[in-house]
C-alpha cells in the first residue's frame, strides 16, 4: 500500500515536472559591446533610466568613437529626431524578434536595408537629441519591449556602473579556396613572396583554408597577376594568383595578415 502511494506521488510529481517548463524561447542572437574589438567602455545602468535597462556608454574623449553593431541583423531604422529624445538614432532588427537601438549619435555610417554584422561601424558618439554630453544609449528589446542587456550572453549589471571589454569582431574570420595549377603543385613559402624559402608544397586542386591575406610579391599565375598572398597555415604562404576564391582581389571578412 505504503509503495503504491508513493508510486501515485511519483507519477503526479513527474506529470508536474513535465508539464511546468514553459516552452522553449527563440534562442538570443549572442550580442556583443557595442564597440570595437579590444575597447573598453565604462557602461552604466540606473533605475531613472528611460527605458529602465538601458545602457549609457562613455569613455574618455569618446565624442566620434566608432559604434558598431552588436550582432548581426538588418538595419531597420536611421532616424534623426533632432533635438529631443534619441537624437540621431540607428534600430537593428536581429533573428527572433530582438532588436538594438544606438541612440544620440554624431552622425550614420549606414542606411536602412543594410546588413550589417559584428564589428561593422553604424555610427560615430554623439550628444544629440536629449543629451547633455557624449555617450552612447544602448538598448536590446525583444518583440518591442526593452529588455536587461546581456553581452554573450551574461547579464549587465543592474544597477550600477562597470567597465565592459567588447570582443566584437575579435575572431578572424577564414577564408577558403582552391588551388589551381593546371597540374603542377604549388610552392608553400616561409612568407609571402618568392624570396621566402619553400617550406612545402600543395597539389593542383586542394581546397585551402586562408587565414588572412597580405600583399607581396606579384605573381603571374591561373587567375591572372596578384600581389595578394594568402595565409594556409602557420609560417605557409601561397600565391593567391593559383587560388580559386571567388573574389577579385581581397577576400570580404578575411582579415589581413
Ligand atoms: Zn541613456
Amino acid at each position: 500500500m505504503g509503495k503504491r502511494w508513493f508510486g501515485l506521488i511519483a507519477a503526479g510529481l513527474l506529470v508536474v515536472g513535465i508539464t511546468l517548463p514553459a516552452a522553449p524561447a527563440m534562442a538570443a542572437p549572442t550580442f556583443k559591446v557595442p564597440f570595437p574589438c579590444g575597447q573598453t567602455w565604462s557602461g552604466q545602468t540606473r533605475t531613472n533610466h528611460s527605458p529602465a535597462y538601458a545602457v549609457d556608454f562613455n569613455r574618455t574623449d569618446d565624442l566620434g568613437d566608432p559604434v558598431v553593431a552588436s550582432a548581426p541583423g538588418t538595419v531597420d531604422r536611421v532616424t534623426d529626431l533632432g533635438g529631443t529624445s534619441y537624437g540621431k538614432y540607428v534600430r537593428i532588427s536581429h533573428a527572433g524578434g530582438y532588436h538594438t537601438y544606438y541612440a544620440h549619435l554624431n552622425g550614420f555610417n549606414v542606411s536602412v536595408g543594410q546588413s550589417v554584422g559584428y564589428g561593422k561601424v553604424i555610427g560615430w558618439v554623439g550628444s544629440t537629441g536629449g543629451s547633455t554630453g557624449p555617450h552612447l544609449h544602448y538598448e536590446q528589446r525583444l518583440n518591442g519591449s526593452d529588455i536587461q542587456v546581456r553581452f554573450n550572453g551574461a547579464l549587465a549589471l543592474y544597477w550600477g556602473t562597470k567597465n565592459y571589454t567588447s570582443d566584437n569582431g575579435c575572431g578572424s574570420s577564414t577564408g577558403s579556396g582552391t588551388v589551381n595549377t593546371s597540374g603542377t603543385a604549388l610552392t608553400v613559402r616561409s612568407g609571402p613572396g618568392t624570396g621566402y624559402a619553400a617550406v612545402g608544397t600543395v597539389a593542383d586542386g586542394a581546397q585551402v583554408t586562408i587565414y588572412c591575406q597580405t600583399s607581396g610579391t606579384s605573381v603571374t599565375g591561373t587567375y591572372g597577376t596578384s600581389t595578394i598572398w594568402d595565409r594556409i597555415g602557420t609560417d605557409r604562404f601561397i600565391s593567391d594568383a593559383y587560388v580559386y576564391t571567388g573574389h577579385d582581389g581581397y577576400i570580404p571578412n578575411v582579415p589581413r595578415c
